[in-house]
């Protein structure tokens, strides 16, 4: 290993000056198929730890990459050795005894004729003591600390050895493991899967000359046992060729996965709907207001997907109050006007309802039948609503996940549009894909997802790869910006003297409770107290409450009170943080507001500013903050933007986190990093296309050297 390891090195370099393009992106001595070969041979309890890593193939040791190295390189004479790192020096022992003071432990003292070093063992053996006996050699690897009695190592690793043992040729690599695996057992278990396992390339010089990559084979080999000497800060921070070249591979396998089901899926047909145009210009005819620049962009690009006859899969993205269900209603007129129906899911009832009151209102007069879908209903309504929806006598139905439960058939269910998709589940959405499947014909609804979370590009080309962005980049014109202000708890007087003003002078407001995340019992107890006390504080107001407990019937008499202005100060937990539009209110305090998350804070600010009103959002928070919390609210009080709010979320989150419900089944990157890889992305996403058109054999070995078995989970 530690030969080949030099040998890597040197093709390493020779790798970034021979550049010889050749036209295929497969390496021709690859195999085609690169099969994982299992991990036979092994007891189970070193299974188990295994899988605790995230190994189940011996190709996922070739890919357990370590953390970092020791340099086990050189040997330091004791007096010379530097401080502050761990280093590896040798000495004979000269004395070794169990001490009790300060507290029980087995001290060592050696000496190499430069110095004087000691050794303390707060956990040890008594066979220690036999094995450490003075005269004995011993090489100690560890960090050198100035203590009261000299210096001294703190439970260094340490070797018996005889005088002339050489030192090793490389880095020692520390690999992440778990309790019961050794770092010596998983580096046996690591080399042995570096000789065992197929390394060929499934890239061609063609894609690794201009980006200066490695072959895998040498990128692997390198990491697992550098050559001394080389520069520790490249390998540290991941900038190392070899490095590079493994976060390319991964990122190319994400990229070639997601585009992989993208074209399986459109190999589905699906319902041409042309746009015939009668009702979508009777729509537009008659609203108060013009289509942004932006709206008309995104509806241009669905209505020209919703004309093929494969199934669209486009996420529709657009911040906060930028006009989303407007394209949404003129996608469905689209399907309409093609005599088919349409799905319109949203994850709250407060959202879904009201959609379907917009829906409602601006397509009744057009001759379109509505229906509203929730599991609240009564049976009776229920049963006239499903039958509605299986007649195709309802053209449009709009609901919470109600509408994709088992007891829901459509007539001929064309268009399925999810509101705030990243709410979702991937079942729940495959579930109402599959409403519109028709096994004999293989069709399939379009699907169109939206969403106000904005997702920085980076995010958006890797982990929606697999779906079609448009974007509305643009708020409809005279909206003036949300003044946000911070302040503390102390401070609640002038807050509440605000709200009273602003009521008086006719516009409404908000007051969110506080996120209990740990209790909804008490999430709930804090509501009715802050309804209470605030229906206290101002008696001269119309005081309303909604939260998640609301009984549905009970929440959409609020909604519609506060919405008509009967009520003007509206108390609610966090369940308005999507969708909710009234345009008269233009304030909104948000207590505790440090417990939020970023994205969070965002979507509720955004339910005001949404006329032409100026608006304020208050950020009430309690002293003393974490040193997170401060950030946040920095952030959120200088963005106003939901891209840049985004953009922070990632840094401070990661992917994980930002996506929610959809990294299941997405393949979460464990070595790239989508903030700092910004150009391996997209040169992943380049090689990608034209692998797929031009080199199948090369895409299957890629994505089965990556994505195994893993690669048939991601569906949706
Ligand atoms: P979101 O994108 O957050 O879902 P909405 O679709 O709820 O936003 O729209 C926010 C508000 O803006 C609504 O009251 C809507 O009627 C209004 N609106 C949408 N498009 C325009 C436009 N082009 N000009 C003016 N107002 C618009
Ligand atoms: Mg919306």
């Amino acid at each position: 290993m530690k030969v080949k390891s030099q040998a890597a090195e040197r093709r390493l370099n020779a790798g970034r000056v021979e550049t010889k393009p050749r036209s295929s992106i497969l390496d021709p001595r690859s195999s085609a198929l690169i099969p994982h070969p299992s991990l036979s041979g092994l007891s189970n309890s070193t299974l188990t730890r295994l899988a605790k890593l995230g190994v189940a193939t011996r190709f996922d040791l070739v890919l357990h990459l370590p953390l970092r190295y020791d340099d086990e390189t050189r040997l330091y004479p004791i007096n010379q050795a530097p401080h502050g790192e761990s280093v590896l020096v040798e000495g004979r022992v000269v004395e070794c005894d169990v001490k009790y003071r300060p507290k029980r432990q087995l001290v060592c003292h050696i000496e190499d004729g430069s110095g004087v070093l000691t050794l303390r063992f707060l956990n040890f053996y008594m066979s220690q003591l036999k094995q450490l006996a003075a005269g004995t050699h011993l090489r100690v690897f560890g960090e050198i600390r100035h203590g009261f009695f000299g210096d001294e190592m703190v439970h260094p690793r340490y070797r018996v050895v005889r005088g002339d043992t050489p030192v090793a040729k490389a880095l020692t690599p520390v690999y992440p493991t778990t309790a019961g695996l050794g770092q010596e057992a998983l580096r046996r278990l690591i080399e042995r899967a570096l000789a065992d396992c197929d390394l060929s390339d499934t890239l061609s010089e063609t894609v690794r000359a201009p980006l200066k990559l490695p072959r895998f084979r040498d990128a692997v080999l390198f990491l697992h046992n550098p050559p001394p000497r080389v520069a520790q800060g490249e390998l540290q921070e991941r900038r190392h060729p070899a490095w590079r070249r493994i976060k390319f591979d991964e990122l190319l396998a994400q990229q070639l996965s997601m585009r992989l089901h993208y074209k399986r899926r459109r190999a589905a047909g699906a319902p041409a709907l042309k746009p015939r145009g009668e009702l979508t210009r009777a729509l537009l005819a008659k609203l108060p207001f013009q289509l942004t620049r932006a709206q008309h962009k995104a509806l241009a690009q669905i209505r020209h997907d919703l004309a093929q006859p494969y199934p669209m899969q486009r996420l529709l993205q657009g911040d906060v109050g930028s006009g989303k269900t407007i394209v949404a209603a003129l996608a469905a007129l689209q399907c309409v006007e093609n005599g088919s129906q349409v799905a319109v899911m949203a994850p709250t009832e407060i959202l879904a309802e009201q959609h379907y009151h917009k829906f409602a209102a601006w397509l009744a007069d057009l001759g379109v039948s509505v229906t509203w879908l929730t599991g609240s209903l009564r049976s009776r309504e229920k049963r006239q609503a499903l039958a509605g929806v299986a007649a195709g006598e309802a053209m449009i139905a709009v609901g919470t996940h109600a509408l994709f439960q088992e007891e829901v058939e459509f007539h001929n269910l064309a268009l399925a549009i999810i509101d705030e998709q990243h709410r979702f589940g991937v079942h729940q959405r495959l579930a109402l894909r599959m409403k519109g499947a028709r096994p004999n014909m293989g069709a399939q609804p379009h699907q169109m997802m939206m969403s106000a979370t904005p997702i920085p590009r980076t995010l958006a080309m890797s982990y929606y790869a697999d779906l079609d962005v448009s974007v509305i980049d643009e708020l409809p014109p005279g909206r003036t910006p949300v003044a946000t202000r911070l302040v503390a708890e102390a401070r609640r007087g002038e807050v509440i003297q605000r709200i009273r003003d602003a009521c008086i002078a006719g516009s409404q407001a908000y007051w969110v409770c506080p996120l209990i995340e740990e209790s909804e019992a008490l999430q709930l107890k804090t509501a009715l107290q802050t309804y209470e006390g605030l229906q206290r504080t101002f008696p001269e107001l119309k005081v309303g409450l909604v939260h998640g407990r609301l009984k549905s019937e009970e929440k959409a008499r609020v909604m519609q009170a506060f919405q008509g202005g009967a009520i003007q100060l509206l108390v609610a937990t966090t369940v308005i943080e999507v969708g909710v539009d009234v345009p008269n209110a233009t304030l909104m305090v948000i207590e505790h507001a440090e417990r939020m998350g970023l994205s969070q804070l965002h979507q509720l600010r955004g339910r005001v500013g949404r006329g032409a009103g100026k608006s304020t959002c208050i950020l009430l928070y309690q002293n003393p903050l974490t040193a997170a919390a401060r950030e946040r609210l920095k952030i959120i009080f200088e963005n106003h933007d939901g891209f840049e709010v985004a953009r922070h979320d990632l840094r401070l989150r990661g992917p994980g986190e930002l996506l929610g419900a959809r990294q299941s089944g997405v393949p979460l990157l464990r070595f790239a990093d989508l903030a700092r890889d910004t150009d391996l992305l997209e040169a992943a996403r380049a090689t990608a296309a034209t692998m797929l058109r031009e080199h199948p054999a090369a895409v299957r070995a890629h994505v089965a050297r990556w994505l195994g078995e893993r690669h048939e989970y991601l569906k949706v």
